[in-house]
């Protein structure tokens, strides 16, 4: 049975090809972060050296050691590979050394299975030499090796690598099935399967993750928490915290994107809830603040500021100043008349 949640056409695509007997000697899996990219793959692997009549049976001693990572012939090349010799500095890029390597071990017989198979994760990281080894040995296929190459952003892989892979692109995953499966494989009650599935956005991953490993919820809560304080406070917290974050992006810029995409999510959220659509939202466990911040806004403030995230995270992605754009944003929360005690910002309105 193949584990990967949803998937379903890429899946039976494999399928079919496997039953023929046409599996291709190169594929390109690409699609979002956490959306079983590297779940496929294994199974792919599984379901090529499975001892059952019904590959990939996920039970037999082959599959069993291929999704635990210590099957000799399926191997995971990426930043995290073996053989970085530095420790200390993580890898930014896939080497060519890293790549001649496993066209070495391409060029053994397998060890133990019927197919060699290699697979590189994040393959747009590869090095322009490592891609264009690659290339070379993509362009002379051997039998019983397979490659395949997982990529978040595939324009960054070369044109020329591309068209060696057979391409197949997975998709986001309907949240009601990413909750069943929360709810069937995983035994996460129903409540949190419902918050997870819809966090996830389409990403089973990141549900596992956050399933599994209660900081992920957690840091999630202490990020909102702090997304209301910052709208009921005055302009002096807010610019305090402007600066606070910007500080944050010069040291980690994914963190403070994230936290954006978090008050987009949020405020998207309200949008919903203020056109009674609540049944919708992704933070289905804050429906009570949300209904109340959402009797206090109009549409046009809630558009407006929405607009203003997307534009802060834009001009952050280009370099704009931290702390200006930041500061501007804290500036575009909009104003509630109910709020009492607020300093008043002079010459702005
Ligand atoms: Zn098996």
């Amino acid at each position: 049975m193949w584990q990967v949640i949803g998937q379903n056409r890429v899946v039976s695509l494999l399928q079919r090809s496997l039953e023929k007997g046409i599996v291709a000697h190169a594929y390109l899996l690409t699609g979002p972060p956490h959306v079983g990219k590297v779940t496929v793959a294994l199974n792919l692997a599984q379901a090529l050296n499975c001892e059952a009549t019904a590959p990939p049976c996920g039970e037999c001693s082959t599959c069993q050691k291929i999704a635990s990572g210590k099957h000799a012939d399926v191997q995971i090349i990426g930043l995290t590979s073996d053989g970085n010799s530095d420790k200390s500095k993580p890898r930014k890029e896939i080497s060519i050394e890293q790549i001649r390597e496993m066209e070495h071990s391409a060029s053994l017989p397998p060890f133990e299975g019927k197919c060699k198979i290699f697979i590189i994760d994040k393959a747009e990281l590869l090095s322009i030499e490592a891609a264009n080894c690659l290339l070379k040995t993509l362009e002379e296929p051997t039998g019983n090796v397979i490659f395949t190459l997982l990529a978040t952003n595939e324009k960054f892989l070369p044109a020329t690598v591309i068209s060696r892979c057979q391409r197949l692109e997975l998709s986001p995953v309907p949240t009601a099935e990413i909750e069943a499966a929360l709810n069937d494989r995983w035994s996460v009650e129903p409540q949190k399967a419902k918050l997870i599935s819809r966090l996830c956005h389409g990403c089973p991953g990141w549900a596992i993750s956050a399933a599994t490993d209660d900081s992920l919820l957690q840091q999630r809560v202490e990020r909102l928490d702090e997304l209301t304080d910052i709208i009921n406070a005055d302009y002096e917290e807010r610019f305090a915290y402007a600066n606070q974050m910007a500080t944050q992006f010069s040291q980690n810029r994914s963190l403070v994107q994230e936290v954006l995409d978090l008050w987009l999510d949020y405020w998207r959220d309200l949008l919903l809830v203020r056109i009674g659509s609540s049944d919708i939202i992704t933070s289905v466990d804050r429906l009570a603040t949300l209904t109340e911040m959402a009797k206090e806004c109009n549409l046009a403030q809630i558009k407006a500021f929405i607009n203003s995230i997307q534009a802060a995270k834009e001009q952050l992605r280009l370099n704009a100043n931290p702390r200006l754009v930041l500061e501007v944003l804290m500036l575009s929360i909009p104003e509630k008349e109910r709020r009492s005690g607020r300093t008043p910002l002079p010459n702005l309105r």
